[in-house]
C-alpha cells in the first residue's frame, strides 16, 4: 500500500480557522452577531458596481490593481505605488509571513491576537510565538521581551480582535523603535475606520521601514463575502511582497467593487456613526444588567461573564432565541462572549435576552 503524502513541517499543527456561526437548526430567521460584519451591509454605489461587474466575466482582471489603488490612494492620501492589494487582508497575512518567516524563525502574536496570525505562521513553516496581554491589552514591554535573535515578524491588531481594545500610538511607537531593524512590526487595521479620526498606523509606515498596516473591505465595507484587503508599507516592502502574490489574485468584480465602495466615505461615516452610537448603548445596557466590557474600538463588545459555565449557557440561550453570538474559549477568554454590535433591533434583543437571563439566574438563586 502506498501512504499518503507527508505535508510539510508545521503544517500538521494547524488547527482549523473556526469561523462564527451562520445558523441554528431549528431556528428560522437567526441574527447573525457572531462574525463582526456590518449589519447594514455595503453601500448602494458598491452593490450597483457589482451588478454592473457580470458584464465582463469573460476578461482576464488587472494584474497591477492600478485603479482600485489609486482609489484607495485618493481617499486615504497614500502613495498608490506602496499599496498592495490581496484576497482580504487574510491574503497580505498570508504574504507577509511568506516572504518574512521560514522554519526556525519566530513569529509573535499576543495572548488574545487573531488566529490568523498563528496559522499562517506555521503555514510558514515558521514558530508562532504567543505573548501575554495586560488585562485584555496588548503589552509592548512583554512583546519586547519575547523578542530574540529568531524574531522576524510582530502581529498586532489595532483595534484588537476580540478584545476591542486599542494600544496608545506612543505606545507603538516605541514598540517600533525598539524592535530590531530585522523584524516586521504589522498592524493589523481591519477595524481602523471604526476609530473617527486614525490612520490605522499610515504615519508610521512612512517612518519605520519595517512595519506593515494592512486594511480590509470586510468590516465596515459590509463585503466579507467578497473578499478584499489591502496593504501598506515602504516601496521595498512592498516590491517583496508583489513577488509572491499571484497576477490575478482578484476578480474584476472584487477590484470594481472595491473602487465604488472605498470613494462612498459618506456610508463608511454613516456607519461608524451609528456603530459608535448602537454600541455605547450596548454596553451600557449589558453593564446595567450585570455583563461588564471593556470600552471596545471597534463594531463588537467583548461582553464578561462570571465563568465560562455563564458564558455557555447565555450562549445556548441566545441562540434558542435565534442570536448567534461568538464564543472566544480559542482565543484564552472562556468567560465572555463576543458580540457583534447589530442594527438597533439586534441590540436591544440581545441585551433584553441576556437581562432575562441573569434575572431568572438571580431568582432561581
Ligand atoms: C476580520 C479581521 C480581518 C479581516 O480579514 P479579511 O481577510 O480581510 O476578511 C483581519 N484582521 C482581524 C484582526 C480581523 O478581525
Amino acid at each position: 500500500m502506498k501512504q499518503s503524502p507527508k505535508p510539510q513541517p508545521g503544517i500538521m499543527d494547524i488547527a482549523l480557522y473556526e469561523s462564527g456561526a451562520a445558523t441554528v437548526e431549528g431556528v428560522a430567521n437567526v441574527v447573525k452577531m457572531s462574525s463582526n460584519e456590518n449589519p447594514f451591509g455595503p453601500s448602494e454605489a458598491a452593490t450597483e458596481a457589482y451588478a454592473r461587474a457580470g458584464h465582463n466575466l469573460h476578461r482576464y482582471p488587472s494584474t497591477d490593481h492600478a485603479g482600485l489603488r489609486a482609489a484607495i490612494g485618493q481617499v486615504h492620501g497614500l502613495d498608490p505605488a506602496r499599496i498592495i492589494c490581496g484576497a482580504g487582508s487574510d491574503e497580505i497575512i498570508t504574504f507577509i509571513c511568506q516572504a518574512f518567516a521560514g522554519p526556525r524563525d519566530e513569529v509573535i502574536y499576543t495572548e488574545h491576537g487573531f488566529s490568523m496570525y498563528k496559522i499562517s505562521a506555521l503555514a510558514a513553516g515558521a514558530k508562532p510565538v504567543k505573548v501575554p496581554e495586560r488585562e485584555r491589552v496588548v503589552d509592548v514591554d512583554a512583546i519586547l521581551s519575547a523578542v530574540t535573535k529568531k524574531t522576524r515578524i510582530v502581529f498586532i491588531a489595532n483595534p484588537a480582535n476580540p478584545t476591542g481594545t486599542m494600544v496608545g500610538v506612543k505606545e507603538l511607537m516605541r514598540l517600533a523603535r525598539e524592535l530590531p531593524d530585522e523584524v516586521v512590526l504589522v498592524l493589523d487595521g481591519a477595524y481602523a475606520e471604526y476609530v473617527e479620526g486614525f490612520d490605522g498606523g499610515a504615519a508610521m509606515v512612512d517612518m519605520f521601514p519595517n512595519v506593515i498596516m494592512t486594511r480590509t473591505f470586510s468590516k465596515i465595507y459590509g463585503l466579507g463575502g467578497l473578499r478584499i484587503g489591502w496593504g501598506f508599507a515602504q516601496q521595498e516592502v512592498i516590491d517583496v511582497l508583489n513577488r509572491i502574490r499571484g497576477p490575478f489574485n482578484l476578480s474584476n468584480t472584487q477590484l470594481a467593487v472595491a473602487e465604488a465602495a472605498v470613494r462612498d466615505q459618506a456610508w463608511v461615516d454613516k456607519c461608524r456613526n451609528d456603530n459608535t452610537r448602537l454600541r455605547a448603548w450596548l454596553a451600557e445596557a449589558l453593564a446595567e444588567r450585570g455583563v461588564p466590557s471593556d470600552t471596545s474600538c471597534a463594531n463588537f463588545v467583548l461582553a464578561r461573564f462570571v465563568d465560562e459555565e455563564e458564558a455557555n449557557a447565555v450562549d445556548n440561550y441566545l441562540k434558542s432565541h435565534g442570536i448567534i453570538v461568538r464564543r472566544v474559549a480559542g482565543y484564552g477568554l472562556p468567560h465572555c462572549l463576543r458580540i457583534t454590535v447589530g442594527d438597533e433591533p439586534s441590540c436591544r434583543r440581545v441585551a433584553h435576552l441576556i437581562g432575562e437571563f441573569k434575572g431568572s439566574v438571580a431568582d432561581a438563586g
